[in-house]
């Protein structure tokens, strides 16, 4: 009997055995890939965040991007383009540097021109340190990187002088620069600042921002375009005053506000005496001379405030507000004296000039600026009628 049982205990015992070395293997097997899940889910959620901040870049910046080109107010299309690329990255400052050069030893300067902070963060667009500033001297580590095309960026703890004091200055603690290169210049730098803690980049994230760079670029260059294309048509070429178009532009809107206010405004009408004979004796070029000398001296003789333009050939006109007739009287004779004797001095010669000037004062049942224009016109007629030199003050409004 005993044999018997001890027979069968053995297989017995050896199957208990087994199963428990398949239970332990199984219970170690589960245990070791928890231990790999968790090391794989640590690196998952790295790459996981590494991407989504990536992608917030990138969709801040398509966003940005899209309210800078479709925005006509280029200046506050960028404060919000920053502000956005600013939130998506959780920086405290965003900014973009403009390089020039110094116009008598040609150093490479950077100024700040466009700037976003987070709320409670201290703006630096005032800071005059930030205008004006020398690669060369205040910067030199920052500018071998950038120049090369390369990012800078690191804890500030970290970064050698003489930047790590500039940037302590204004309570910087981690920061990334990216150049911002313009076609294959270094035409400056956008800057993402932290205040609050320090923070490392990641390559990824500094490879998304070197794609916002290059869009706030084109950008910047979309606007410079625009403002050279408006500055062609908003100001005459050969004096710097408005254009015909913005003057009449202008003075259309001041006319009306003076209106609504109750308060005088006048209209000169002004128009170089026998212009012709000028260009006759002494070249188109002397003419040219001329024009640019009488707006200097008209420039000279009134209040910033007033509005003076060109509006064609050797025909200017001037639009001041909260003035009384006999001001406005008193203002159009002393330009007229004063280029009557101010004589333009070319080499040896004295060419002398003298305007015409047609005087109109807006009146309060007078709303339509055209009407006032016409007066006006029709006075200064009346000075060149009345032998030229002179200021002849308009018909009243019917
Ligand atoms: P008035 O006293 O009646 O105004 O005589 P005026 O000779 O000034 O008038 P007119 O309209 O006969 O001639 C204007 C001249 O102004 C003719 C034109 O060549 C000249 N002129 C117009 N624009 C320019 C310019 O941009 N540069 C130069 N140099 N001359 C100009
Ligand atoms: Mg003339
Ligand atoms: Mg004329």
């Amino acid at each position: 009997m005993g044999t018997d049982i001890a027979q069968w205990l053995w297989p017995v015992m050896v199957i208990v055995l087994l199963l428990l070395l398949l239970a332990f293997q199984f219970q170690h097997q589960r245990r070791l890939g928890r231990v790999l899940t968790q090391a794989e889910r640590r690196g998952k959620r790295r790459a996981d965040s590494e991407r989504d901040s990536r992608e917030a870049i990138l969709a801040a910046l398509a966003h940005g991007a899209r309210v800078l080109f479709n925005n006509r107010d280029k200046q506050s299309a960028m404060e919000r383009a920053l502000a956005e690329l600013g939130e998506a990255v959780g920086a405290d400052r965003v900014y973009v540097f403009e390089n020039h050069h110094d116009e008598t030893t040609g150093r490479l300067l950077a100024s700040q021109r466009h700037e976003w902070c987070a709320l409670g963060v201290e703006p630096q667009l005032d800071n005059p340190a930030m205008q004006n500033m020398d690669y060369e001297t205040v910067i030199p580590g920052f500018r071998s990187s950038l120049e090369r095309g390369q990012a800078v960026h690191g804890l500030v703890a970290e970064i050698p002088e003489p930047e790590r004091s500039l940037l302590q200055s204004q309570n910087i603690l981690s920061i990334v620069v990216v150049p911002i290169i313009m076609e294959g210049e270094f035409w400056g730098q956008i800057g993402f600042d932290d205040c609050s803690q320090e923070r490392r980049w990641t390559e990824a994230e500094i490879n998304a921002l070197g794609i916002a760079a290059a869009t706030i670029g084109a950008a910047i260059r979309g606007i410079r375009a625009e403002q050279e294309l408006a500055n062609l048509a908003n100001t005459d070429s050969l004096t710097g005053l408005s254009s015909r178009r913005q003057f009449l532009e202008r003075a259309r809107s001041a006319h009306l506000e003076s209106m609504k206010l109750a308060k005088g405004a006048a209209l000169l009408v002004m128009d170089l005496d026998n212009f012709k004979s000028i260009n006759d004796n002494h070249g188109h070029p002397v003419g040219d001379e001329a024009l640019r000398w009488f707006s200097k001296a008209c420039r000279e003789c009134l209040r910033d405030q007033d509005l003076i333009g060109r509006m064609g050939g050797e025909e200017f006109a001037v639009l001041l507000q909260e003035v009384s007739e006999a001001d406005a009287i008193e203002v159009a004779d002393k330009l007229r004296r004063r280029l009557e004797s101010s004589p333009l001095k070319i080499d040896e010669d004295e060419i002398q000039l003298t305007v015409s000037i047609g005087v109109a004062v807006s009146s309060s049942s007078e709303r339509d600026f055209l009407s006032l224009l016409k007066r006006a016109d029709h006075a200064l007629y009346e000075a060149k009628r009345n032998g030229r030199n002179r200021v002849e003050r308009a018909e009243p409004h019917q």
